[in-house]
């Protein structure tokens, strides 16, 4: 039963399977290893004691390595189905990265982000993992693997990068609104106006109706979980976008499409917004057609 292996290590000798032709395996074990998988119950109940003859001590060491390779093969079916489902979840996060990177350099080519201020996330609807931007590199320069995919509490779960400062206000988001699967946060010019003014953005445009009127959430330290607490307030349950005081703007849709969308109108009208006051003020769109564009927007037609 016991051979001699590589290293000098002992090799204990098992059968697979029973029968003609069956298979034999070299286990490489020590000598420690073997003693204990004699003495451990874990494989069967048997507890070899000095008085136990030669005979039923090899007995036993075959029983229970019989049960070892049960569990072996178990465990292998288990790596097997893993390994599909780690196939199918890479392919599923390769896209969602791709989505995440795509909507990142459109936000730059809008000039709707700089550098490496804002960020992009998106989440899977199936498993609820985040594909989000990276820290610290520029828009220009970014590439799929640097998307960084984090869980709903914003622990990296795959990808080498450092996740976004502002990680935090995206799984608040997430975790507050199960219907949100896209999220962009932009310094855009005008709506960084908007919210140095501290004041709601009013549905001053058509496309505002589907997004305004738009909030304004307190100052607090950008990365901060207060920030994201505040941001996460103040969005509620239903909203898709709000300012962030001295900083810029949140927008989130069912996906991150949708809420790059967002981004752009939100900047269009305060935009809008802006000239308009310079101009000599303010007229937002009276409430009631506010409210009766809302509900055609409700119910899927573009305005
Ligand atoms: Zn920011």
């Amino acid at each position: 039963m016991l051979g001699s292996g590589l290293g000098g290590r002992p090799l204990l000798e098992v059968p697979a399977r029973q029968g003609p032709g069956a298979l034999r395996y070299w286990l490489p074990i020590s000598h420690n290893q073997f003693f204990q998988l004699n003495r451990s119950n874990r494989y069967g109940n048997v507890k070899p004691t000095s008085q136990d003859s030669l005979t039923s001590y090899s007995d036993n060491i075959m029983l229970q390595v019989t049960l070892l390779l049960k569990d072996f093969e178990e465990k292998i079916q288990k790596w097997y189905i893993e390994i599909a489902e780690l196939g199918r979840v890479d392919n599923m996060l390769t896209e969602l990265r791709e989505r995440v990177l795509k909507t990142s350099q459109e936000l730059y080519r809008l000039q709707m982000a700089r550098g490496t201020s804002g960020n992009v996330s998106a989440r899977d609807p199936e498993s609820g993992l985040i594909a989000i931007t990276p820290s610290g590199i520029p828009y220009e320069v970014l590439t799929t693997e640097d998307i960084t995919i984090v869980n709903q509490h914003g622990k990296v779960v795959y990808g080498g990068q450092i996740p976004s400062s502002e990680t935090p206000m995206h799984t608040a988001v997430y975790r507050l609104r199960p219907n949100i699967h896209g999220i962009v946060h932009t310094h855009s010019l005008y709506a960084t106006v908007f919210s140095v003014l501290n004041k709601e953005l009013p549905v001053v445009t058509v496309p505002l109706a589907m997004f305004g009127p738009v909030p304004v959430a307190g100052f607090r330290l950008p990365g901060s979980q207060e920030l994201a607490d505040e941001v996460a307030r103040c969005l509620g349950s239903r909203r898709k976008s709000v300012l962030l005081q001295n900083h810029g703007a949140l927008c989130a849709d069912d996906t991150v499409e949708k809420a790059l969308n967002c981004a752009i109108y939100i900047e269009e009208g305060s935009h809008v917004a802006y000239l308009a006051l310079l101009a000599g003020g303010l007229n937002p769109i009276p409430h009631k057609y506010v409210a009766m564009m809302q509900d055609v927007s409700g119910k899927g037609r573009v305005l």
